[in-house]
């Protein structure tokens, strides 16, 4: 099932849970408006290549539409559509004044130089620039873009409007940017897990944990597992993964994949695996695909969501069935989009935060998160995924009941 299946599945579910009318549901789901736009661009050897650029908008009933870009080479417009959708929903989890957008152009970032990255970034700013504003949709990093990536698009778009901050998020903190924007989706993944460990009486320092993925958020979660204690036992990305049953120094791990650029370099030193042999752990996913061939070996207790959409819905069900605890991406991973709220908040006011009140502000918007989600599992007595999703889907509905869009 594709993306856009499972996450207008999991919708369905919610809106029948909370008794929504049928005219109300289809108004929910129906994207606000889609942009595909054709990016072409000069490489540096002279040769034109053109790209595909998309932007989807999917609701604002609560607020300007937020979401990231993403650039990767299977980026089409029905994973945009899921992923825009599932902003909605988690903007509305996290309780931050915004609606749901995503946008991505289908590319391989890492095969693009850095000129043609700013390029392809500014064609596509040019393209949207009248679609997308502080009060209208405010694009932010994703997976393969980053803060220079907002820079550039605030530069292009800052030609056409005026110079705009609050247009983007994650952008460089010397740009306006927040701190603590880089690591907050990794930081928000912590207080999530803290909260959840909690209510299973166990905490961070005791437990052992794997993570899968190791680029922005899986890096700054295990550097923040380790900093509070936790035991780091395996990390992977897509080059291989790496275990040491004693707990890895994330320290020295991130060092070296920096330095080398990914996990691969440090194969033979440290014993390779295969994601079947994981033991009794707290998973942290911040990869694309949990898919259903690796459901089966999987023994972790704890699986928490970093990633959007990382687990294919018959890996879900495997995994529920075995009784694993799922804490879904739209609340484990909102830290992200919660302190890019943060950032726009202190753009519009012209007045910046010290990391700390951001850090102390984050902890309680995902603790609140995670307590209103817990609510909704025990009015409709359902897991957490559905406790997510139902919070998410009844805020939305009721600001457009209230704004009067229903009809
Ligand atoms: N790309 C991140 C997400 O999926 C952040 C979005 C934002 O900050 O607008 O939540």
């Amino acid at each position: 099932m594709n993306a856009l299946a499972a996450t207008s599945r999991n919708f369905k579910q919610a809106a029948r849970l909370l008794g929504l009318d049928s005219k109300l549901e289809k108004s929910l789901l129906i994207p606000f408006r889609e942009i595909k736009v054709e990016c072409t661009i000069p490489k540096d050897d002279g040769s034109l290549v053109s790209y595909v650029g998309f932007r989807v908008q999917h609701d604002n009933a609560r607020g300007p539409m937020k979401g990231g870009i993403r650039y990767h080479p299977e980026v089409d417009p029905d994973e945009v559509n899921a992923l825009a959708q599932l902003m909605t929903w988690k903007t509305a989890v996290a309780n931050i004044p915004y609606g749901g957008a995503k946008g991505g152009i289908g590319c391989a970032p890492g095969e693009l130089s850095i000129s043609e990255l700013e390029r392809l970034t500014r064609v596509f700013t040019q393209k949207i620039h009248d679609l997308i504003g502080t009060h209208t949709d405010v694009p932010a990093p994703d997976m393969g873009t980053n803060s220079q990536t907002m820079a550039w698009m605030l530069d292009e778009y800052s030609k056409f409007h005026g110079y705009s901050p609050a247009v983007v998020t994650g952008k460089p903190v010397d740009l306006g940017g927040s701190q603590g924007r880089d690591a907050a989706t990794g930081r928000g993944v912590l207080f999530a897990t803290e909260a959840l460990l909690r209510e299973h009486r166990k905490s961070i320092s005791g437990q052992r944990f794997v993570i899968q993925g190791f680029g922005n958020v899986g890096s700054w979660a295990a550097q923040l597992i380790y900093e509070n204690g936790g035991k780091v036992v395996a990390v992977s990305d897509i080059s291989g993964a790496i275990k040491n049953s004693k707990g890895i120094d994330v320290p020295s791990l991130l060092k070296h994949t920096i330095e080398k650029r990914g996990l691969k370099a440090l194969m033979g030193q440290i014993q390779l695996m295969q994601i079947q042999y994981w033991w009794k752990t707290v998973m942290f996913s911040s990869l694309r695909h949990l898919a259903v061939e690796n459901a089966n070996g999987i023994r972790a207790k704890f699986i928490i969501e970093a990633a959007n959409h990382p687990t294919d819905p018959e890996a879900d069900e495997i995994l529920s069935k075995k009784g694993v605890v799922i804490l879904p991406d739209i609340l484990a991973n909102s830290g992200g989009v919660t302190v890019s709220y943060f950032e726009w908040v202190q753009n519009i006011q012209g007045f910046m935060w010290e990391e700390e009140k951001v850090n102390n502000e984050l902890k309680t918007y995902m603790t609140n998160g995670f307590k209103d989600v817990k609510e909704m599992c025990q009015t409709h007595n359902c897991d957490l995924r559905m406790g997510a999703f139902t919070l998410g889907v009844n805020r939305v509905a009721r600001a457009t009941v209230l704004r009067g869009w229903e009809a």
